[in-house]
């Protein structure tokens, strides 16, 4: 049995054992000073197509004497090192001969990590894309701004990266959170990606997930709260006011910068849990669908995220949405809709994706990395197919697993949490569907632990990965405990705050030409538990409460 993660495409057996002359296993490091090692020959062969794959596949060829790597680009070059560096960490320095004929399943193969709630250094960001590297995973998509941080330097809006990377305390615990990257951070990050065959893909989520940025510039939101960075994990209700231009102008103002920061084809906009709690009473927010024509909240939310995407793409950009974005129409087509929930209303989310989405699959029963080892087990993950059942195969564009980090507080824990499952994941994104047996892939555990161990990386032990009633009793109470910090009182309290504001607003204004409230509000991606509380009759002045940081 041959000893690697992904398993390749087709594998020929030979006769005989090339002896790998340093005694040791290899690294990347090897692969950047390739030069030196005179019994490797790299062979640019542009001809070389493996079905129907040409720009990622490479051929392997192991003889007693020496080793050739063909390949028609650099990538796949480098993914016939990583095949021969995985083969020489094993068979105790001898490499039976053989030919080896690879290409990946998919050629959307992402891994997403959420630097907001936990910073990580570009140091530890670039040890995890060696590791992504290794397992053959081509896109690190960065999450770079939430409510509880916002990561990267924004030259228009300085205060974002000094005071929006700034967090009192965490779920996790009472420490100070902080940390962003420069624009040169990003760029070095960048380039070295790209030394690995890896393209890096920002994502700035808007319209909600955005209290850090309200932290820094309250005319952002739809009352001009003062805020601080979220301390709490969960979505909150403050989001961009999408009635004001100031709003469009700042999206625009950070999409420029960004574009001109990363060199991938996509950027990330986000578009998920927006709450329209605040939208449904802003002024601002009820004038735009006014003049727009917008019957509700949620055609508003569409709207911007329709706006939002049609810059990017001006900008020749791809834009990527989590898929409660917006509907398709002719603004997002060739837009990717990245997809985390695919059971859930599975008929009409079928019926959407099928007009024509191209879909990336991050299911979170399977593919969330921060979900414990109790509750999402190593066999688990193995046998999740990357297929999301009733979509059109062609519409797949691939498969992206995600480590968010209210929970991760370093790259040790990251690592944990990603180490074996990404070596189970990386198998599910590349080899193709005959060959990935859990049988044989827990055959090679124990050579995976001993690789990944020598290159530098320490999972988790393996029998707390694998299915264990134990485990998945704890974990489970641990891990549901931890949703009722999502959304919790806090948020209905903060919410009445504002409702009273608003409230109290329109009646000063009523002699204005300002549209009246609404009695109803069109149900919203998420529970509103604020709604009712907008009629509500209270005299108590309120301006003073919310000068104060929300109740979380
Ligand atoms: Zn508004």
């Amino acid at each position: 049995m041959i000893r690697v993660v992904p398993l390749p495409y087709k594998i020929i057996e030979g006769n005989g054992y090339f002896p790998v002359p340093m005694g040791r296993g290899l690294t990347l490091d090897d692969f950047d000073h390739s030069a030196r090692l005179t019994w490797l020959d790299f062979i640019k062969s542009e001809n070389l197509v493996i079905d129907n794959v040409s720009d990622e596949c490479y051929k392997l060829d192991i003889k007693e004497n020496r080793v050739k790597i063909y390949a028609p680009t650099a990538v796949g070059a480098f993914y016939g090192f990583i095949t021969l560096m995985q083969l020489s960490h094993t068979y105790e320095g001898k490499i039976p001969c053989m030919i080896i004929e690879d290409k990946p399943l998919y050629r959307y193969r992402g891994f997403l990590l959420d630097v907001a709630r936990y910073f990580f250094s570009v140091k530890d960001v670039k040890k995890l894309a060696d590791l992504l590297a290794i397992h053959k995973i081509n896109k690190l998509h960065l999450h770079l701004t939430d409510d509880q941080g916002w990561r990267v330097e924004i030259k228009k809006y300085p205060l974002l990266a000094t005071h929006g990377s700034e967090r009192s305390r965490t779920n996790l615990n009472l420490k100070r959170q902080s940390g962003f990257f420069t624009q040169n951070d990003i760029r070095e990050i960048v380039a070295y990606c790209k030394t690995r065959g890896i393209e890096v893909i920002p994502e700035i989520d808007m319209p909600g997930h955005v209290q850090s940025a309200l932290a820094c510039y309250p005319y952002l939101g739809c009352f001009d709260r003062n805020l601080p960075v979220a301390k709490s994990w969960g979505a909150k209700h403050d989001i961009l006011c999408m009635g004001k231009e100031s709003t469009y102008r700042f999206a625009y103002d950070v999409i420029d910068e960004i574009v001109d920061l990363f060199d991938s084809q996509y950027i990330h906009i986000g578009g998920d849990e927006v709450y329209l709690t605040r939208t449904a009473i802003c002024p601002h927010c009820r004038q735009k669908m006014q003049e727009e024509g917008l019957e509700s909240e949620k055609q508003l939310k569409y709207y911007f995220i329709k706006k939002i995407c049609s810059y990017v793409q001006s900008k020749g950009k791809t834009p990527i949405v989590w898929n409660v974005a917006a509907p398709i129409d002719e603004t997002t087509t060739g837009t990717l809709w990245q997809v985390w929930e695919p059971t859930h209303d599975a008929k009409a989310l079928a019926s959407e994706l099928n007009r024509g989405k191209l879909v990336i699959n991050s299911d979170s029963t399977h593919l969330y990395l921060d979900f414990p080892y109790g509750v999402t087990n190593l066999e688990k993950t193995y046998n999740s197919p990357p297929e999301i059942e009733y979509l059109a195969p062609d519409l797949m564009a691939g498969v992206e697993c995600c480590l968010w980090t209210e929970y991760v507080p370093d790259l040790k824990k990251a690592i944990f949490l990603t180490l074996p499952r990404l070596g189970a994941i990386c198998e599910n994104m590349w080899s193709p569907k005959g060959v990935r047996l859990w049988g044989n892939f827990k055959a090679r555990l124990g050579w995976y632990y001993d690789c990944m161990t020598s290159l530098g990386y320490e999972p988790a032990p393996l029998g707390r990965t694998l299915p264990n009633a134990y485990y998945s009793l704890v974990d489970g109470v641990k891990w549901n405990s931890r949703w009722l910090h999502w959304d919790g009182l806090h948020n209905t309290i903060d919410n009445a705050l504002v409702a009273r504001k608003a409230k109290k607003q329109a009646q000063t204004q009523q002699t204005d030409s300002q549209p009246p409230l609404p009695t109803t509000n069109e149900s919203d991606d998420v529970d509103d538990a604020s709604e009712n509380l907008t009629q509500t009759n209270d005299d108590k002045d309120i301006d003073t409460a919310e000068e104060t940081d929300p109740i979380e």
